[in-house]
């Protein structure tokens, strides 16, 4: 192992980087995450101290992953591994790979999964970690080698008990029964709760693949009938076409909504009549993506942003509502199935507008949800049949929608601000509590 190169970058000591340190522009996620969390812990007057330790990573990693290729090469890749924050349980967050993967992303994401654990209540802190990659220029044994010596890379900081990763973008099953079998193989016992979003067989819990997706339907639901609107028959119309967007779209589709357009990485599809979802499904399975599909008109992903719709579900990647197109949003709800789908200048042109924005950090923490169930269901070695799973997850759903309105109501905010509120808030109470180390 003398060849696994880990760099732990730590943060600054004696001071705190603030944004003329980062040079921060309009795409950077990481400047959306804390523009917001500013924004947030500064209507909560928060204390100073617990502002400058939560602004900050825990810890960052950085791994290099040499693999040898099909051809014999070897080709080195970067790896990183962010814990956001571990008051209040385990770090928790998925494993992305991808060429745009970037520290300050992973850092984003991190926190994002701090707050998200928090706006829901499941007693998890946040981490993300991601591999900069094409998996679909690796062939299925180069991608299982990337995905063991990343594990292995991070043998020190994975386990059920510290940090425990799950799937993203360009991450499945799959890849979780690698990470959980490499980690296995390194403690000399199965040790399933390292990794949730396994296969069922190998530990997986019912209903977790489609625990995003059907998070972001409640949360739809609940954001229309708030605002008086109907459920059926509304229209919906969804960016990004892979765990998340799919399964949202057959979800939103069975309670009677119309989903009119559908896209993916190679542009959509809209039927004004609705796009038949399992078909659609059924071709990106045969076909990889959606462009070609015959069961609509192809539309652009720019065009599928601006469409005469009552939902907008972006389920992509971040950055997909800026400040160039938000005021060409004419969908009364946005439901961020994505993490940072918008950016921080175009949530202010959305609030103009009298957008409702159901925030990612509340919209898509159905998955982390069912993770935490799979993660108990492995502690205690017992498995719940899937009504259990979805009630429980329709249950916390429901009253997290509840509890994010209700800050929103009091403090006359919007969704969003008011999911960082409760977050934060719920973190910190956490620290006072804990006290500090030193
Ligand atoms: P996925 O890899 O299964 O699917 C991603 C989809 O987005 C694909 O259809 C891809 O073609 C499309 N896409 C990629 N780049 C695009 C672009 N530039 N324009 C349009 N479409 C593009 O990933 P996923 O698991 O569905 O995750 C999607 C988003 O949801 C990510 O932001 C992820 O962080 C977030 N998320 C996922 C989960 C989960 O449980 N999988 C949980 C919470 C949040």
């Amino acid at each position: 192992m003398s060849d696994v190169d880990t760099q732990i970058v730590q943060p600054p000591s004696g001071r705190v980087l603030d944004d003329k340190d980062l040079h921060f522009s309009e795409g950077n996620p990481f400047e959306a995450m804390m523009t917001r969390f500013d924004a947030a812990a500064q209507l909560l007057d928060l204390d100073p101290g617990l502002y400058k330790v939560l602004r900050q990573p825990d810890k960052q990693i950085i791994v290099s992953v040499p693999i040898q290729m099909d051809t014999g090469d070897v080709e080195v890749f970067t790896g990183y591994r962010v814990i956001h924050n571990v008051s209040r349980g385990p770090a928790k967050g998925g494993i992305r790979f991808d060429l745009n993967v970037t520290l300050d992303e992973v850092k984003a994401l991190a926190a994002w999964m701090t707050w998200k654990c928090a706006v829901v209540n499941i007693p998890f802190g946040g981490a993300k970690g991601g591999v900069i990659c094409d998996p679909a220029q690796l062939s299925d044994t180069e991608l299982e080698r990337v995905t063991r010596r990343y594990t292995a890379a991070l043998i020190e900081t994975l386990g059920p008990e510290s940090d425990i990763p799950a799937p993203d973008v360009n991450t499945n099953e799959r890849v979780m029964a690698w990470i959980m079998d490499t980690y296995s193989m390194h403690k000399r016992s199965n040790v399933m709760g390292v990794v949730t979003g396994k296969p069922i067989e190998v530990g997986g819990s019912l209903g977790r693949r489609e625990a995003t997706g059907r998070g972001c339907m409640i949360v739809t639901r609940e954001a229309l009938r708030h605002l008086g609107l109907p459920v059926r028959g509304s229209r919906v119309a969804i960016q990004g076409f892979g765990n998340v967007g799919s399964v949202a779209a057959r979800l939103l589709e069975q309670e009677g909504l119309t989903v009119v357009a559908v896209s993916d990485a190679s542009g959509g599809v809209y039927n004004e009549n609705g796009v038949f979802i399992d078909d659609a499904i059924q071709w990106v399975r045969e076909h990889r993506y959606i462009q070609g599909y015959p069961g609509g008109d192809a539309i652009t992903n720019e065009e599928l942003m601006s469409l005469d719709v009552d939902v907008l579900l972006p389920a992509a990647v971040e950055n997909a509502i800026t400040s160039k197109n938000a005021a060409k949003v004419r969908a009364r709800v946005i439901c961020e199935g994505a993490n940072g789908p918008t950016t921080a200048r175009a949530d202010a042109i959305l609030a103009e507008k009298g957008v409702f924005v159901v925030p990612d950090i509340l919209a898509n923490a159905g998955g982390v949800t069912v993770s935490y169930f799979e993660w108990v269901q492995n502690r205690s070695g017992y498995f719940w049949e899937e009504d259990s799973v979805i009630e429980r997850l329709h249950t916390i759903t429901s009253r997290s929608f509840q509890d994010v309105l209700n800050v929103a109501q009091r403090h006359k905010v919007n969704m969003r601000t008011a999911a960082y509120m409760l977050a934060i808030e719920r973190v910190a109470a956490v620290h006072r509590i804990r006290g500090m180390y030193a």
